[in-house]
């Protein structure tokens, strides 16, 4: 699914230094090279505050303990995502309100959170699924008329942009009151172990999250609020400093391969290739971002999609099912209160997603086999 390997080749030389610059240094903790990251993840992002911490779970959980929210507080998130969206609302003895998506985007569809919101509504968060953004301009309006936090998980969309219907653009994570990401190696920014950050305009939330991950200390060995220990290393950081620079040529890799295999797969009427839901041509260097194709993800219709995914296996193409169950179904997340009448969105799509490999690396040859190996499969 991903060529971490070939990857790494092209920039070895510069993450070979700076890794054994680190450890000459032994400055492994909260280091130089964690502070000179954050400063430029935000000039990348143009958001004022990142926070780096240890891992994009506890960047989400952080967020929401830095926001507030106290048990019994009812936060809306998408069905159709990984777990660890709901796993840190239910950690944190929240009530997690799982929602239907969009058929077309795979995202959060506004409609269902507006049916789902109570007096009890505390925040939404929009999971920008498989690198492109929710409706944000919808979601925006709705957190604003309701009085509700907007949290963006952007564990998959880092470096994707999302314009508005005013024209204004703004990049995934900048948008909400507050964001999370993760750095696991297979992400668009993947270290080489696990990382996270949580990014933030507000000033007030940064100073209280900054605490947060540190044990709740603001001044040393002083205890202000319950914390957590959760922290990027400095290696792990000079890994992201020397791959920054390259997540747009990274992310347009991404889009030129998305945009071969959708080529591959126009003729067929089995196979509904990812829509982007905001304009967006043939990617050029620097295009349009709106998309950076964390996965690329079909659905399959009259086709049986688990045989589909064992023929891809037999001829050596390795492929995903983001995500095989709806959230709502998983035992950890059952909830008498949850309807089977609405989730037809989800309900369908874990029946009918396929994942195919996506990477920085992949080169003419491997996506002509394997749009070829699918094809003549959906053909019979
Ligand atoms: C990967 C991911 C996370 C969790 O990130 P980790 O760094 O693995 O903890 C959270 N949300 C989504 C949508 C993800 O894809």
């Amino acid at each position: 699914m991903v060529d971490l390997k070939g990857q790494y080749a092209k920039i070895k030389d510069q993450v070979d230094q700076s890794v054994l610059d680190v450890i000459a240094s032994s400055a492994f903790i909260n280091g130089p090279e964690v502070h000179a990251f954050q400063k430029e993840l935000e000039e990348y992002l143009d958001v004022k505050h990142v926070i780096p911490c240890a891992n994009g779970t506890d960047a989400l959980q952080i967020a929401m303990m830095g926001l507030g929210l106290k048990p019994g507080d009812e936060v809306i998130t998408a069905d159709f995502t990984f777990a660890a969206t709901v796993e840190v609302i239910a950690l944190l003895q929240l009530t997690p309100v799982l929602v239907d998506v969009e058929k077309d985007s795979f995202n959060i569809d506004p409609e269902a959170i507006r049916k789902a919101i109570t007096p009890k509504t505390k925040a939404i968060v929009p999971v920008h699924l498989f690198g492109q953004c929710a409706n944000m301009d919808a979601i925006q309006e709705i957190a604003k008329a309701h009085n509700l936090y907007v949290i963006e998980d952007n564990a998959q969309a880092i470096g994707a942009s999302y314009t508005f219907a005013d024209g204004s653009v703004k990049k995934a994570g900048g948008i909400g009151h507050v964001a999370s990401t993760s750095f696991f190696p297979s992400k668009n920014l993947g270290c080489y172990g696990d990382g996270g950050a949580i990014f933030t305009n507000d000033d007030d939330l940064a100073h209280t999250i900054r605490g947060i991950v540190n044990h709740g200390m603001y001044k040393r060995y002083h205890h202000d609020v319950v914390g957590v220990n959760s922290r990027l290393d400095s290696i792990q950081a000079t890994i992201l400093r020397a791959k920054l620079p390259n997540l747009d040529a990274y992310n347009a890799a991404r889009q030129m391969t998305a945009y071969k295999y959708t080529e591959a797969f126009k003729g067929s009427d089995k196979i509904i290739t990812p829509k982007t839901t905001q304009l967006c041509g043939k990617p050029e260097k620097g295009g349009c971002n709106c998309h950076v194709y964390h996965q690329y993800t079909l659905r399959v219709v009259n086709v049986d999609r688990d045989a589909l995914v064992q023929h891809l296996n037999d001829n050596g193409i390795p492929c995903g099912v983001y995500y095989p169950i709806p959230l709502h179904l998983q035992k950890a997340y059952k909830d008498d209160r949850y309807n089977e009448a609405d989730f037809p969105v989800t309900n369908q799509l874990v029946k009918e997603v396929i994942s195919l490999p996506m990477h920085t690396e992949l080169e003419d040859d491997q996506i002509a086999f394997i749009t070829k190996t699918v094809l003549d499969f959906v053909n019979g």
